[in-house]
């Protein structure tokens, strides 16, 4: 499982960071909002820990913009104030749920397994296509002995491709389905991440590749035929 913590207090969060590790999840710790929202829009969580006062960028605003963004990654807020005007401001921006400070870890364990668990009710676990995996938990992607982790972006449009093996996917689809339909994305940041991911394949050693089908989009073909 892997979680991001976004805290300002250095000791909760280091604190919290330790007590991860020892239930083996991998942790990444940020001490400002703004670190907070590039590392959860560039990275695949399972859980984010979002603390809701913090230099830089609020909790309640970085959830929204993740939410505008299409990032469905379950938010727990940690609150200091009791207020339910604030827990009712968390949920309506689009948390999951809240822990009010100071809190006992059990709980906020207890917490995270809860979120987990409904997601995992609704997901697979993995999509394969020939010799290719995709874990939908880890966003690894895997081939063989080897296996790489994907960024967001990265992974929805992979994850996209292999639900879609026989299509051929736009670049307007593929920017409506992972930018958001109202985003300012172009053409060739959809270019600049199947760039990306060709690497990955090719690092990979894949039998897949993704084939550009001239003035239409993409599709995952057999390089080995
Ligand atoms: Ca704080």
């Amino acid at each position: 499982m892997n979680l991001l913590i976004v805290e300002d207090e250095i000791r909760l969060a280091d604190a919290l960071g330790e007590i991860m590790k020892e239930q083996k999840y991998i942790t990444d710790i940020v001490y400002n909002g703004t670190d907070g929202l590039y590392y959860a829009k560039n990275n695949c969580y399972d859980v984010i820990i979002l603390d809701v006062m913090l230099p830089g960028m609020n909790g309640f605003d970085i959830v929204r913009e993740l939410r505008a963004s299409h990032i469905a990654t379950p938010v727990i807020l940690l609150t200091a104030k009791d207020d339910v005007r604030d827990k009712i401001a968390g949920l309506d921006n689009g948390a999951d749920d809240y822990m009010t400070k100071p809190f006992v870890p059990e709980e906020l364990l207890a917490r995270i397994r809860a979120l987990t668990r409904r997601q995992g009710d609704v997901i697979l676990e993995e999509q394969n296509f020939l010799d290719l995996t995709l874990s939908l938990s880890t966003c690894d992607l895997i081939c063989g002995s080897k296996s790489i982790h994907l960024s967001y972006k990265e992974f929805e449009i992979m994850k996209l491709l292999m639900a879609n093996q026989k299509s051929v996917l736009s670049k307007d689809f593929l920017i409506s389905k992972v930018w958001g339909s109202d985003s300012n994305a172009e053409d060739n940041n959809v270019e600049a991440y199947i760039s990306f991911l060709r690497k990955k394949l090719a690092f990979l050693g894949s039998h897949v590749m993704i084939s550009t089908i001239r003035k239409v989009g993409y599709r995952l073909e057999d390089a080995s035929l």
